[in-house]
């Protein structure tokens, strides 16, 4: 098989179980949802299919398309976020995975039009900040990847929460996207739960710049 098939091939796999993450966590209901990862070199990316089950979603089920939404290789539809992913690979070149959900906290800060201020230090570890809101964009064209790009261009943030429509993330791989998605329904739960007891405090900024640095530079394994 030449490398770029195999390359697909793994993707498509790996893209069918992470899939499964949204649901282990709690991220997604029904259809909604959605993990895709970039074929490294190629303007291509493979995405979850339109309206198929979760525990329906296989390697074979996953399609492949270019970085504009036209289907390449499958047998289902595309899912109606691929535009959006595609635009975000097209303008962030650094960026390898995008994932969106619906997921709940994160989606009611969404639904407020308000960034999740950085008052624990795992928000200064994992977005080096706030969690940053993006405009409200309707589905069809390029609005919802442009207000994803626009938003986290200038963030060290890889989630923007889409105005009245919950959050997109993005890494350099799938997983990394999936690992944010996780992480800010995480930390948008714990921080709508201490505004309802209070005022959260928040971090000052030498103490997130630090924070962000040494989680990127010491945090792990070796
Ligand atoms: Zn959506």
């Amino acid at each position: 098989m030449p490398l770029v098939r195999q390359v697909i091939a793994d993707l498509r796999e790996t893209v069918a179980a992470l899939h499964g993450e949204l649901t282990r966590y709690g991220l997604v209901m029904w259809t909604a949802g959605n993990v895709s990862a970039r074929v490294p070199g190629e303007d291509l990316m493979v995405i979850k299919p339109s309206g198929v089950a979760y525990d329906q979603l296989t390697a074979d089920t996953i399609v492949v398309t270019d970085l504009h939404g036209e289907l390449v290789e499958g047998d289902l539809s595309p899912s109606s976020d691929t535009a959006a992913h595609g635009y975000v690979y097209r303008h962030m070149p650094e960026v390898g995975g995008v994932v969106h959900t619906h997921s709940a906290y994160a989606t009611a800060w969404a639904a407020r039009g308000e960034p999740i201020p950085c008052v624990l230090t795992m928000m200064a570890d994992e977005f080096g900040g706030e969690v940053p809101v993006g405009p409200f964009a309707l589905i069809g064209d390029d609005s919802i990847g442009r207000g994803i790009v626009e938003t986290l261009r200038d963030s060290r943030s890889p989630a923007v929460l889409m105005r009245n429509h919950g959050p997109f993330t993005i890494g350099s791989d799938a997983r990394a996207a999936v690992k944010a998605a996780v992480m800010v329904e995480d930390v948008a739960r714990t921080v709508h739960i201490a505004h309802q007891l209070g005022s959260p405090t928040g971090i000052g900024q030498d103490d997130i710049d630090s924070l962000y640095v040494r989680y990127r530079t010491v945090y792990g394994q070796a």
